[in-house]
């Protein structure tokens, strides 16, 4: 029987149907072995007294039916952790819910929909979130995430709607995700410094970042004799922000133009033979045009594609910022020496092209034109930092409705540090 429920050193006594409820409640006792054990570290302690009772946790379904197992939960007096609930052989410490279903969710989480685990799962998102938090840290106990960390990339990502931060390090030879913590500023970096300590942060190589002077502090103080290159995530980030305030631009002048040019119809549906209105269908398409311009071409969906097509063959002066992003976009992909060559040659590009936030955006390269090459040359220009980027940002979008950031960074940690759950009873 206890095969069938996935515990281990457990003696399960019988499975009855609750009368009340209908599901199964399975009687258990951890073996003698596992008993009189401190909860918060597992040290043989004497016991204390009966605690309050029975406690359930919530196990995977056996069958299609939601099932318990139900204990007596004594509680200890470790001589470290004073009076404390006893240590279970199926469950974390203080956790609802067994091993295994926390196995589970986790596997689950890291794979489907939200809504797909809360359904099959029969529980909230923000229980998720909390079987996550403890799968992580237990997770994390048992292993160096920072072994043979050469070149890392700092980053801070917003979460809820951009009113949180988090900052991440990543590992850009593994291309894993290798530390993440609330907040973003100097004191949060220093953590992970701290945390990988002084002999290993002397042996970072490269630090790749956005121009956050924090970030740079930091790098300067804790690992000097690192190369600091630009993130060309964030470069490209920068030309994509220049050409989304070109298209709102744009959008004005059509708004404009058609206030203008075109009276307002009455009610209803216009005539056949009703003069065509350019400017006000260009005002449509311009107000939901974003993601035809804002993703790479290589991604749009065939509706995109066609909304691209039609804007840069109607409005030639958003179509030339769009060629723009995507030329910046390019220089990450060429060999170092092309890309220098190439990289000058959109600074002049940019200079003459008369669109004011890319005038801007080219003085911003001229003046990290250095570390934008350094980047190229120290191969960090790789599709892998963007797609990482795109993967966490999409982890914060999930994780919304999660209680704790600590939440959000297991989730995060879970699918990009290289430790992926697994189902349990596999391997
Ligand atoms: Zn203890």
């Amino acid at each position: 029987m206890g095969n069938l429920l996935g515990v281990e050193k457990t003696t399960v006594h019988h499975v009855e149907t609750c009368p009340d409820t209908g599901v199964l409640l399975a009687r258990v006792t951890p073996h003698k072995s596992m008993r009189n054990r401190c909860g918060s570290c597992s040290r043989k302690s004497p016991r204390y007294d009966r605690g309050a009772g029975p406690r359930r946790w919530r196990t995977l379904d056996l069958g299609t039916t939601e099932t318990y197992l139900v204990a007596e939960a004594p509680r200890v007096n470790c001589p470290e952790h004073g009076v404390t609930v006893a240590a279970v052989p199926w469950a974390r410490h203080q956790a609802g819910h067994t091993r295994v279903f926390d196995q589970q969710v986790s596997w689950l989480a890291t794979q489907c929909s939200k809504f797909a685990v809360t359904v099959l799962m029969r529980i909230a998102w923000r229980t998720v979130g909390s079987i996550i938090d403890r799968v992580w840290k237990d997770t994390a106990k048992a292993f160096d995430p920072f072994k043979d960390l050469r070149r890392i990339g700092i980053d801070e990502i917003s979460y809820k709607r951009g009113h949180k931060y988090i900052t991440v390090v990543v590992d850009h030879d593994s291309g894993r995700l290798v530390w993440a913590s609330p907040g973003r500023d100097k004191a949060t970096l220093r953590k992970f410094f701290d945390a990988l300590d002084a002999e290993r942060s002397a042996g970072i190589t490269h630090v790749s970042a956005d121009a956050a002077n924090w970030i740079a502090t930091i790098v300067a103080e804790r690992c000097p004799g690192a190369v600091r290159v630009a993130d060309p995530f964030h470069v490209v980030m920068w030309a994509t922000d220049a050409l989304d305030e070109e298209r709102r631009a744009s959008w004005n002048r059509a708004r404009a133009a058609a206030r203008e040019n075109e009276p307002a119809r009455g009610p209803g549906r216009p005539a056949k033979d009703a003069p065509s209105r350019p400017d006000s269908e260009k005002v449509r398409t311009l107000k939901d045009s974003r993601m035809a311009l804002w993703k790479n071409p290589e991604n749009l969906t065939d509706k995109q594609e066609v909304k691209l097509g039609w804007i840069v063959k109607t409005d030639p002066r958003l179509g030339r910022a769009y060629y723009l992003k995507e030329g910046l976009r390019t220089v990450f992909k060429l060999p170092h020496a092309d890309a220098v060559v190439a990289l000058d040659r959109w600074v002049a590009w940019a200079r003459r092209c008369r669109i004011p936030a890319f005038v801007k955006l080219q003085k911003s390269i001229v003046k990290h034109r250095d570390s934008i090459l350094a980047s190229i040359e120290h191969g960090l220009s790789n599709g892998r930092i963007e797609s990482m980027n795109t993967k966490i940002r999409l982890i914060t979008r999930v994780a919304f409705g999660f209680k704790s950031p600590e939440a959000l960074i297991g989730l995060a940690m879970l699918s990009l540090g290289g430790r992926k759950p697994v189902l349990p009873g596999r391997e």
